[in-house]
């Protein structure tokens, strides 16, 4: 099963350099997130031994209780909150996380940036966008995007670092890479959160500096 992963990784590592290949980037241009969540320790072991540093929970708790011993005695680990977070864990989130990418409304902006300088630790951030505007997702509505920059930037003194996305699963994901990408320049926001499993090529393809690659990796997920 150990095996079954690392090769995985190097198959996804390579697939990323050939999609960055086709739109006349280089693969060293597209950070690869390998996406931990439901994954015990021993499996999240292997590729760490592989070299992969960059890594994605999705809930506080479940990382809280995997990271730290996993982070000990590994240079370089960089962890990135993919999950929606809540003001009351903002201050776990902060001192675990290095980076957040689900910043999505001006409540948890102002707990994130309370706590940095409470704990005197700087988190690299992301801007969640609901570009399909679904109900039951997080991110901010697109038409809401400038509102939220404004309040980070200019009340809050943060800077966002990048907007990350997840499409809806009906829909060609395509469309929703493209809107990130414009909103990103439009907003001059210089990373791009995006592409999964299933469509990680098309998102570098559309110009994604980072891709959040699970199941590809670790296996389906129970
Ligand atoms: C689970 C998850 C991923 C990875 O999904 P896979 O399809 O397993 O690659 C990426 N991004 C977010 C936000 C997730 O929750």
């Amino acid at each position: 099963m150990s095996d079954g992963s690392t090769d995985r990784l190097k198959g996804v590592r390579r697939r990323i350099d050939e999609a960055a290949g086709r739109s006349g980037r280089s693969g060293g241009e597209v950070t690869l997130v390998a996406v931990s969540k439901t994954f015990a320790a021993d499996e999240i072991v292997p590729v760490i031994a592989a070299g992969q540093r960059e890594f994605g929970e999705n809930r506080v708790q479940e990382a809280q209780a995997k990271w730290p011993r996993l982070k000990a005695g590994q240079a370089g680990i960089v962890l990135h909150l993919i999950g929606p977070l809540q003001s009351n864990k903002a201050a776990d989130a902060v001192a675990l996380f290095d980076v957040i990418e689900t910043v999505d409304r001006p409540k948890i902006a102002r707990a994130i940036a309370s706590e940095m300088r409470a704990q005197d630790r700087s988190v690299k951030l992301f801007v969640q966008v609901n570009t399909g505007e679904e109900t039951q997702k997080a991110g901010v509505l697109p038409g809401e995007l400038a509102e939220l920059l404004q309040v980070c930037r200019h009340e809050l003194g943060l800077s966002i670092a990048g907007l990350m996305c997840i499409p809806p699963v009906d829909e060609e994901p395509a469309v929703h890479f493209a809107l990130l990408s414009k909103l990103a320049s439009e907003h001059e926001v210089a990373e791009l959160s995006m592409g999964m499993s299933g469509d990680y090529e098309t998102a570098v393809e559309f110009g994604a500096t980072s891709v959040r690659v699970g199941s590809a990796i670790f296996g389906a997920r129970s």
